[in-house]
Order: structure tokens, then C-alpha cells, then sequence
């Protein structure tokens, strides 16, 4: 009977084994931690899902953290100037959960709905192995040899290294703009600051994830420690934060802001990938990669949750299309995701150009006088093909975007001031 094998329990890795649970396949995920070790570990991201993604979770039965008490409902932008403040809304809500608790719970759905999860690393020289113990396997963990084993898409991959230096936190003591929403600050030459509203341990937090331009002024709170002097380290925040991303500052109350835990915190970097979309091994197992190991964004434009969860439900539906194996499942699979994949890249690897594409300038401005084409370009954070086709794609694109969404603004009611 047909039996598949996945590597990783990360959002890829479960959403592909639920789907194939539905239909009563049987499904071996291979994980290197217990969901106690996921749920007790360091700060891994601070990972929104967009409708899109939700919509899935609804349809795989995990749809666990209702909108109405989770989600957010719009994005703030500010770039750097009071008229340049504005917002964009979401049909329907997005919704941040920690993945400390978002991935252990979906474990246990995932074993109690017959699914079968071994804990154990794997290396790329265990794959034969395991090939003969399933007719396909997926890998959703992009660690180390994992990545290397399917190798980088070199037309596609723009970047020799990471773009921004990160660091991530959970906080107490951020007050919600009027409407719940998560802010995209940037501060030109410097940098972003997103503010997320997120479920934790703690409670309702606040991640504040900085992406730090390398060279920049925020650069420095990549590299400070916490656990030296936290008290130094709240301030040093809190002073980049006045310095250059004051809509989110002045929503701080300064005798409440804290990390939330000491574990609620995260700093590094990744570089912008995407690899080969599969490999097939000498008995003729197609071994296919999904999520992270494909495709590493930068969390700037928060897609790469998103799109992992994509990518490897695709691959599932393509498994139940037609249950035939080998090197023809890796070229359908590829074929099946690989517009969204490529262009929620480009996108991605567009939106941390240093210095700044002309047009994404234009667009943000745009934005700011058009409540029209603000909405547009937050609602296709659900749809990276559109964004790309009909809004960032090139300077053309944008122009024609600019032009339909202002003829728009003037001939109907602005959506909100
Ligand atoms: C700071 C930050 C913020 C982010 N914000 C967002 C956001 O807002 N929205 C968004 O969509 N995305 C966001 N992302 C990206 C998102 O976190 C990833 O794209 C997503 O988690 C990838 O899912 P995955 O299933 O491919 O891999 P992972 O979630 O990394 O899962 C990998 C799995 O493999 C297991 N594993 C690891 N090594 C091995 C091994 N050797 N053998 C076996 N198992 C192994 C792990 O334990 C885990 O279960 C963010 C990332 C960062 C760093």
C-alpha cells in the first residue's frame, strides 16, 4: 500500500502529512524533536498566517485559534513621514500564533488522526535508507546536508548572503492601534520594524521584529545580549525604536515594556534561497522538497510560513491526483507550485533591495494617498501571484497599478480614512 515518508514537523511537514491522513494514507514524519522539546525551546520566528493559509488550516481540521479572538485585521505603514502613515485592510483577518505552540499541537492532531511521527535526525545520507521504506519521501527541514542535497536554483537565488541582520522579541507593554493590525514600519537606510500582534505562553504579546539593513544604525540590536543586562538591552530597544520607528514607539507604555520570557527572543539572519525542486535516488524513490528547504525568504513580507504550508500541501493534492510515484510526482509537484513559489520569492527578494527599487518607492507613496491600492496591495499578501503580476512585478506593472487604483479613489468612497 502506498506509504510516504516526510522529514521535519515544521508547518510544511504537517500540513502535507494531515492532508494525506484525510485520505487515509499512511504518512511516517521523522522529526529530530518531541513537541515538549518544540514548545520548550528558544523564540524559532514570530510566523502570521494570512487568510489563505488559514482557510487551509480550516479545511485540514486545525483551524484551533479562532480570528475573532487571534487575528489582526490590517496592516499599518509608516515610511518615514507623518503623511506618510496609512493603512491597508484584509477581506478577511490574518492571525499569529508561536509556532512553540501552533506546531506541537498540530503534532498531536497529526498522531491522532492515525498519522505516525519517529524522532530522529536525519542527514541526506540516510535517505536511501528510508527510500526503502516508502514509495516517496518529502523533506520539509532544510538544515544543513538536507538543503545541500537538492542544491541551489542559482537563476533564481540573487543573493550571496543574508539582506538584514534580525532580532525578534515578544513584549508586554504594546498597545494595539484602533483597529488590531500588524504595523510595517520602515525606516529608510536602516531598516524594518514589523510589530505583530501574537499568541505566546505569555499571553497576547507583541513580536517586534527588526530587520536590520547591514551597515545601518539598528544594526546593533542583532548583536546585543539580553542575558548580560536585560535592562540595557529593554533600553537600547527602546531607543532604537524612538530614534527611527516612532509610530510603533509612541504605543509603547515604557513601565510595562518587557520581554516576555527570557527564551521569548531571537537573533540571526538567513539568506534568501531557492532550491532544485526534487532529486531522484538510484532505486528511483523521488525525494521532494517543500517549505524551507525549497524556498528561504526573508521574513520581511512574513511569507515564508505561508508558503510553506502551500508547498507542501500541493505536493500532497498532487500525491492524490494520482498515485504513481518516481520522477513524474517530483516534475508535477514542481510544475503545480511553482509560479506561487517563484513569485512570492521575487517578491520577497524585491522588498529587501538596498537601496530601494524606484517603483516600490512610487507604490509606497501611492499607497499613502490610496486607500484603493493600500488595500489591494495588503489583500495579495494571500495572493503573491497577483502582487507580482498587477503591482511590484517591474516599474510598468506598478505604474498601471498606481493609474487603475487612483481613477478608483476618485470615482468611489475611499474604503476608510
Ligand atoms: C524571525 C522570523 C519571522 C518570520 N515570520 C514569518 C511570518 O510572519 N509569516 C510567515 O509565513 N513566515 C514567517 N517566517 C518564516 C517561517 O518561520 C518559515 O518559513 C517556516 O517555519 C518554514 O516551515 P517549514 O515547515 O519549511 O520548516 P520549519 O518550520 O523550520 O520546520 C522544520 C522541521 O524539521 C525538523 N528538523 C530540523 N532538522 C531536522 C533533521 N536534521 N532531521 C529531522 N527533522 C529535522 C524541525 O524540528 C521542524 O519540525 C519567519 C521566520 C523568521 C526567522
Amino acid at each position: 500500500m502506498t506509504n510516504i515518508g516526510v522529514v521535519g514537523a515544521g508547518t510544511a511537514g504537517l500540513h502535507l502529512g494531515l492532508l494525506l491522513r484525510q485520505h487515509d494514507i499512511p504518512v511516517t514524519i521523522y522529526t529530530d524533536r518531541t513537541a515538549d522539546q518544540v514548545a520548550e525551546g528558544r523564540l524559532p520566528n514570530s510566523v502570521a498566517h494570512h487568510a489563505v493559509t488559514i482557510e487551509r488550516e480550516r479545511e485540514l481540521g486545525v483551524d484551533h485559534w479562532p480570528v475573532e479572538e487571534f487575528g489582526y485585521f490590517c496592516h499599518h505603514h509608516w515610511v518615514g513621514g507623518a503623511e506618510l502613515f496609512f493603512r491597508g485592510n484584509f477581506q478577511s483577518p490574518s492571525r499569529a500564533v508561536d509556532y512553540r505552540i501552533y506546531q506541537p499541537t498540530l503534532m498531536g492532531d497529526f498522531e491522532d488522526r492515525g498519522g505516525r511521527i519517529e524522532i530522529r535526525s536525519v542527514e541526506a545520507e540516510d535517505l536511501d535508507a528510508l527510500s526503502e521504506k516508502h514509495d516517496a519521501l518529502v523533506v520539509a527541514s532544510g538544515k544543513k546536508s538536507l538543503g545541500d542535497f537538492f542544491g541551489i536554483n542559482e537563476a533564481k537565488t540573487p543573493y550571496a548572503g543574508p539582506q538584514r541582520r534580525l532580532m525578534v522579541g515578544l513584549w508586554h507593554g504594546v498597545a494595539e492601534e484602533d483597529t488590531k493590525s500588524v504595523t510595517l514600519s520602515i525606516a529608510p537606510g536602516h531598516g524594518e520594524l514589523l510589530d505583530i500582534p501574537l499568541y505566546s505562553f505569555a499571553g497576547h504579546t507583541h513580536a517586534l521584529l527588526f530587520e536590520n539593513v547591514i551597515g545601518g544604525d539598528t544594526e546593533v540590536l542583532a548583536d546585543a545580549r539580553y542575558d548580560d543586562d536585560p535592562e540595557a538591552f529593554r533600553r537600547l530597544v527602546l531607543e532604537k525604536m524612538r530614534q527611527h520607528h516612532p509610530t510603533v514607539a509612541a504605543r509603547i507604555d515604557e513601565s510595562t515594556f518587557a520581554l516576555a520570557r527570557p527564551q521569548d527572543l531571537l537573533q540571526g539572519a538567513v539568506r534568501p534561497v531557492l532550491r532544485n525542486d526534487y532529486r531522484v535516488l538510484d532505486n528511483g524513490t523521488v525525494v521532494i522538497a517543500a517549505g524551507d528547504v525549497h524556498s528561504v525568504l526573508d521574513p520581511v513580507i512574513g511569507q515564508g510560513g505561508n508558503s510553506a504550508s502551500y508547498s507542501g500541501y500541493t505536493v500532497g493534492q498532487e500525491i492524490l491526483e494520482d498515485l504513481g510515484f518516481g520522477a513524474d510526482l517530483g516534475r508535477r509537484a514542481a510544475e503545480r507550485r511553482r509560479e506561487r513559489v517563484e513569485k512570492v520569492s521575487d517578491w520577497t527578494n524585491l522588498m529587501v533591495q538596498v537601496p530601494p527599487a524606484p517603483h516600490m518607492i512610487d507604490l509606497l507613496g501611492a499607497m499613502s494617498q490610496s486607500p484603493t491600492l493600500a488595500d489591494e496591495f495588503t489583500q495579495n499578501f494571500n495572493d503573491p501571484i497577483a502582487q507580482w503580476d498587477d503591482v511590484v512585478g517591474s516599474p510598468e506593472t506598478a505604474a498601471a497599478a498606481i493609474a487603475r487604483t487612483a481613477t478608483r479613489d476618485t470615482s468611489e468612497e475611499p474604503a476608510h480614512a
